[in-house]
């Protein structure tokens, strides 16, 4: 299995990649190494990481502090049950995590995956209406266009268009939809913009748990960010009826939007928020679920007087002195000197592009620049990864979006390489 034709046809013939098919997969490059913001492959060409490994690998890779962190915990032990157990590693994260988390965030769980984190967001909510005797709260309310994860109820707040409804209609369980926020980042939200959940809320305030939602920056499901002033009113409705609000920030969590959490840019808090992806510095698939002492204290007060839930892997030590590493790094930047300077440049290399014939829309915001093109690069994304790839950077499209979150590592030059890349490439689609 040394040579790389051989490595490439067993992965073809055995290995799923994510959202591929087995008879017709799109093709894999081999990695070898990576390192900084350069990810390596078998034939030796470097690429210039634009994707930050899924919004993952904020200091770019092989970080000799992360490494050090997570060779340090190695050697004392990479993993022991969290139940009757306890560790310095998970004790120190929880710390360091409630030191830097939004106003009010008090107790945290620790967990598996994003799209896992987002389950236990929800079943928390659950659980709370329970313990409060409010048994109609069965459902939770989420705005359009938006990404929570490949996990069951994670599944039933994403997207209901683009997500995978129309494929598991009948078996997820029914949410509420209203439509993405029309107003931009920056613009004051109008009444005709929060009139739909609004209304949503008048009518069904009694059967729903929660608002779940990507605060200011939608993700995965289209690459869209919103008026704070729309995240303030939601805030605002759901004090009013005495419902939770759930901010997803597994991609926003640690910086990339500019600031440290994306509710900052509305000046709120949510009563539970998801923090993932970011959150080891992009080393292992690891999450934390933080909540209110009220919303922990409620659950704990009523049958069953516990929280349902306790993954294997909970609490795992590597994952624990990675993450505290990683967020000892995030605090040690200028943070937003970092992202100013990459948002700057962002908007300054990417704004010719608004002028090709088949772009929509140019935005950034923070360490995200995002181009929309007029029609999908899918039916042809082989051809135009193998054209970023020649230019020596990795941007992944997906639909008709062209994007790049680099990681907050990338310097002036290296940045300038990848959005080069961008514009002349996609001047030819
Ligand atoms: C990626 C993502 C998830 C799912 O996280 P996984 O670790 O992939 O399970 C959930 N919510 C948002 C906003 C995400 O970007």
């Amino acid at each position: 299995m040394t040579d790389i034709l051989s490595l490439l046809a067993y992965d073809k013939a055995h290995i799923w990649h994510p959202y591929t098919s087995t008879i017709n997969p799109l093709p894999v490059y081999p990695v070898k190494r990576a390192e900084g913001v350069y990810i390596e492959l078998e034939n030796g060409q470097r690429l210039i990481d634009g994707m930050s490994s899924w919004w993952c690998a904020v200091h770019g890779y092989n970080h000799p502090v992360l490494n050090a962190a997570t060779e340090r915990q190695l050697k004392d032990m990479s993993h022991v049950m969290f139940g009757g157990f306890t560790h310095r590693a998970a004790v120190e994260l929880a710390q360091k995590l409630l030191e830097i988390a939004p106003a009010g965030m008090e107790m945290v769980f620790f967990c598996d995956s994003g799209s896992v984190a987002v389950e236990i967001a929800m079943k928390m909510a659950l659980q709370y209406a329970y313990a409060r005797g409010k048994k109609d709260k069965k459902h939770f309310l989420t705005i359009s266009k938006g990404y929570h994860g490949d996990t069951w109820n994670a599944m039933s707040v994403c997207d209901p268009v683009t997500g995978m409804h129309s494929i598991f209609q009948g078996t997820l369980p029914v949410q509420y939809f209203v439509p993405r926020p029309g107003c931009r980042f920056g613009t004051p939200c109008t009444e005709e913009d929060i009139a739909p959940l609004k209304a949503r809320l008048a009518s069904n305030h009694t059967d729903i748990a929660a608002v779940i939602l990507e605060p200011i920056v939608q993700g995965a499901g289209g690459m869209w960010f919103y008026s704070a002033d729309y995240l303030r009113q939601v805030r605002e409705l759901c004090n009013g009826y005495d419902i939770l609000l759930i901010c997803d920030e597994i991609a926003t969590g640690f910086g990339r939007s500019g600031k440290l959490w994306a509710v900052e840019h509305a000046g709120i808090s949510p009563d539970i928020l998801c923090a993932g992806k970011a959150l080891t510095g992009g080393y292992m698939s690891f999450a934390a679920v933080m909540t209110t002492n009220q919303v922990a204290t409620t659950i704990s007060s009523h049958g069953p007087y516990v929280f349902m839930h306790g993954p294997t892997f909970m609490g795992n030590p590597l994952a624990c002195a990675v993450a505290s590493a990683s967020i000892g790094l995030i605090s040690s930047y200028n943070l937003p000197k970092m992202l100013g300077r990459i948002e700057a440049q962002l908007k300054r290399e990417l704004g010719e592009a608004s002028q090709f014939p088949n772009v929509v829309d140019v935005r950034v915001l923070g360490a995200i620049g995002v181009v929309e093109m007029k029609t999908d690069v899918d039916m042809d994304m082989a051809t135009v990864q193998a054209q970023f790839v020649k230019e020596g950077v990795w941007i992944r499209p997906f639909g008709r979006l062209v994007y790049v979150m680099p990681p907050f590592i990338i310097t002036e030059e290296q940045l300038h390489i990848l959005t080069a890349a961008m514009i002349k490439v996609l001047k030819t689609i």
